[in-house]
């Protein structure tokens, strides 16, 4: 066991019982935040002691979201599954001091006393038939409880909560070790909280609740309690509990959807914590502001349009180069082939500007990365019409001398093309933009025809000239 010393040691301990999901994202992060601002520990624990829900896959999930988003921890992952031995010392322990004790109460008493007391209207708790017998242990199915206190209070400074007191009358004495020998939650998380050292716990507020039971065993193991922090649930729109249906999702989807990491970072921080009205955080500020008393007691509110407008912020800043890195997956999931980078990289720039996801980035930009673009059916009706089919042709022939091929000198040719003609630029630009793109919105038409290249931006006009014409055969 590690000496609590002055070191700051916090732990994020998740269940892999399913993806990282917002709140546990924002938990994750407000630990690794207080760890870095203070110079701290920062430690992964994964608590899957519940065989059944708990899955590999999940725990694959986490670790890679945690990844993803750049929560760095500096010790673990640990997993509850490979240290049933220490649990096991732990409960036999307090069985030797008498803090804790076997219980031969059948389920079928246990069930008929809760239906009792519900009758009565009482809360069902455990009568304590067995607490004072001393009971060895013997052949029969047994759990092993906790001595809880009977009168007085347990009370704690939440960091983020103020006092909270619980009465200890209505905590009932504990089971620590189920009927099959397996141990149960709130003692695990006080062993490997002893054993990690560990001085914060910051959690998520569903636990409080389990808070008192936790101090009475550090107390009864002997452990300084920890400083406990309990961060506000989150809230949906309407203010009821998040869930899937307020459009909330796991980092799994924020990742396959192109959400930066960035974005997610700062908008998780911004959830029930702030500093003034300033919205935008690097990570590095974040680690210089961020103090968890100064998380809010109120529960954050999930905002989808803000994470997107955070996406769109950051994708707007990043630097083109590192940008196209993080489209190319994007790309060639949608069989676009891998582009070259620096020339990904131009294309990335006419589109950082009206992208919000790197999914959008990656459809919007289409029309750069294949030859074989379908022409809007609405848009080709109005603009691929008879009357521009010999603009075009000029357009294509002046293209083939332009020198060097760049967004100055291909908009000097085309204005010298529409003056030839006695065109206006509206004519004959919405047209061109159908003819290489597709569509009616795109970025910059100069730019466009820059990235895509002299050879495919000629071929391409003079396919739309052939569309023009079969549809005049017609
Ligand atoms: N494993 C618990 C959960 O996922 C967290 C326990 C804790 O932080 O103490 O809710």
């Amino acid at each position: 066991m590690k000496d609590a010393t002055s070191t700051v040691r916090v732990r994020f301990a998740p269940s892999p019982t399913g993806h990282l999901h917002i709140g546990g994202a924002r938990t994750a992060l407000f630990n690794y935040l207080y760890a870095r601002h203070t110079g701290g520990v920062f430690i992964l624990r994964i608590e899957d002691t519940d065989r059944e829900r708990s899955k590999e896959e999940y725990t694959a999930a986490i670790l890679a979201s945690m990844a993803w988003l750049g929560l760095e921890w500096d010790e673990g992952p640990l997993f509850q599954s490979k240290r049933e031995g220490l649990y096991q010392a732990g409960i036999d322990r307090l069985l030797a001091e008498k803090k804790a004790y076997r219980c031969y109460c059948s389920t079928e008493e246990l069930e008929e006393k809760r239906k009792l007391a519900e009758a009565n209207k009482q809360k069902p708790m455990y009568d304590g038939t067995c607490r004072d017998k001393d009971l060895p242990a013997r052949d029969a199915p047994y759990v092993v409880r906790f001595r809880s206190h009977n009168s007085g209070v347990t009370d704690f400074l939440d960091l983020i909560k103020g006092r909270i007191v619980f009465e200890n009358k209505e905590l009932d004495d504990l089971i620590i070790r189920r009927s099959d020998g397996s141990p149960t939650y709130n003692f695990t998380v006080v062993i490997d909280d002893m054993d990690m050292g560990v001085t914060h716990v910051i959690r998520g507020d569903d636990h409080v609740n389990n808070t008192p039971r936790q101090i009475q065993i550090f107390e009864a193991l002997g452990y300084p309690v920890p400083a406990f922090a309990h961060v506000p649930l989150m809230l949906g729109p309407d203010r009821s509990r998040l869930s899937k249906r307020h459009g909330a999702k796991s980092m799994t989807e924020y990742i396959d959807e192109g959400y930066l990491p960035e974005a997610m970072v700062n908008y998780l921080a911004r959830l029930g914590w702030s500093h003034g009205d300033q919205e935008i955080f690097s990570i590095a500020e974040l680690i210089e502001k961020f103090d968890i008393a100064d998380v809010g007691k109120s529960a954050g509110v999930f905002n989808p349009e803000k994470l997107e407008w955070l996406n769109a912020h950051y994708i707007k800043e990043s630097d083109p180069k590192a940008l196209a890195g993080r489209l190319l997956p994007f790309i060639e999931a949608r069989g676009y082939g891998s582009p070259d980078a620096p020339w990904l990289a131009r294309a990335v720039v006419t589109l950082q500007e009206r992208s919000k996801t790197l999914v959008e980035m990656a459809e919007m930009g289409g029309f750069y990365f294949t030859d074989e673009i379908a022409y809007d059916p609405k848009a080709a009706a109005k603009f691929l019409t008879a009357d521009v089919a010999a603009p075009f042709r000029a357009l294509a022939e002046r293209f083939g001398s332009v020198s060097p091929w760049e967004t100055g000198a291909i908009e000097a040719a085309f204005a010298e093309v529409i003056e030839g003609l006695g065109l206006t630029l509206a004519k004959l630009a919405q047209p061109l933009r159908v003819a290489l793109t597709g569509k009616t919105v795109s970025p910059g038409i100069f730019e466009v025809i820059e990235v895509i290249g002299r050879d495919r931006v000629i071929e391409r006009i003079g396919r739309a000239v052939a569309f023009i014409e079969g549809n005049e055969k017609k």
